[in-house]
């Protein structure tokens, strides 16, 4: 079963120099419970992949499917309320530096309305699933950046998503750090059976942990298939 369908997807942005096609004519599912591992280099549509997943960008041609709600034909406002769905990690974490690691995890449940006890209980959960329950009155500049990540991935456990955007959620951390938090996706996927895309430049990260792989090339769907099989092509 496909949780993210894209279907035909295009998407050029408009620019001084003239307009710019990010995704030419992309069609991709991402089935439910699986690790998909997006790669291409730097230009090659990846993020702008993302922000159509997320709904943050509509495509200029195409439709775009999320669980059962096509996100091209649905007005903004529930166009956010998918968003919200979706767990997101970042590169640099996007913590909010002001709250600390307790705070941040609750955050969402708090724009969500879970009110005190409930939210606690729920923050210590997910700080448990990380590994981070003793750091819960720390402030993100307090922590490793292995630590922030693994901040960032229980805040976007916080609302229960059926799917997780990883976007070069590994870049910035050294190689052991990266294995750990690697790790970690691994087991939010198996034990909470949330499926994950996750998008990189790094092949040893999608080697590590994805069950297929898309190579993405100047905006175009260049190759799709099982990790293995795709990585052992010449
Ligand atoms: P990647 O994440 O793989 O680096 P992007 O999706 O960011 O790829 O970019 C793909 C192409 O689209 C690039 O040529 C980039 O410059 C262009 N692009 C991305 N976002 C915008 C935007 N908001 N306005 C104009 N061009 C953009
Ligand atoms: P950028 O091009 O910098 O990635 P975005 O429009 O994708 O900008 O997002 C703007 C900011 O909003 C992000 O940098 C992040 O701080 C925040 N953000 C967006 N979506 C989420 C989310 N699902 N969870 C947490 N923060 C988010």
């Amino acid at each position: 079963d496909a949780l993210v369908r894209l279907e035909g997807v295009s998407k050029t942005y408009p620019s001084p120099a003239g307009p710019v096609t990010a995704v030419t004519d992309l069609s991709l599912e991402v089935i439910q419970g699986e690790i998909l591992g997006v790669i291409g280099y730097s230009g090659a549509g990846k993020s702008t992949l993302v922000r159509l997943i997320n709904a943050l960008e509509l495509p200029t041609a195409g439709r775009v499917f999320v669980g059962d709600d096509e996100l091209t034909a649905l007005p903004e406002k529930q166009r956010r309320a998918v968003r919200r769905e979706i767990g997101m990690i970042f590169q640099q974490f996007n913590l909010f530096n002001s709250r600390t690691v307790a705070g941040n995890v609750g955050y969402p449940l708090k724009l969500a309305g879970v009110k005190q006890p409930e939210r606690d209980r729920k923050v210590a959960r997910l700080l448990d699933f990380v590994g981070l329950l003793e750091r819960a009155h720390a402030y993100p500049e307090q922590l490793s950046g292995g630590q922030k990540q693994r901040v960032g991935i229980a805040r976007a456990l916080a609302t229960d998503p059926k799917l997780l955007l990883a976007d070069e959620a590994t870049s910035a951390l050294d190689p052991e750090t990266t294995a750990d938090v690697l790790a970690l996706l691994k087991r939010v996927n198996r034990e909470l059976g949330v499926t994950i895309v996750v998008i990189t430049h790094e092949m040893d990260a999608i080697r590590a942990i994805a069950d297929r792989v898309a190579v993405m090339d100047g905006g175009r769907l260049a190759e799709l298939g099982n990790v293995y099989d795709v990585f052992a092509r010449p």
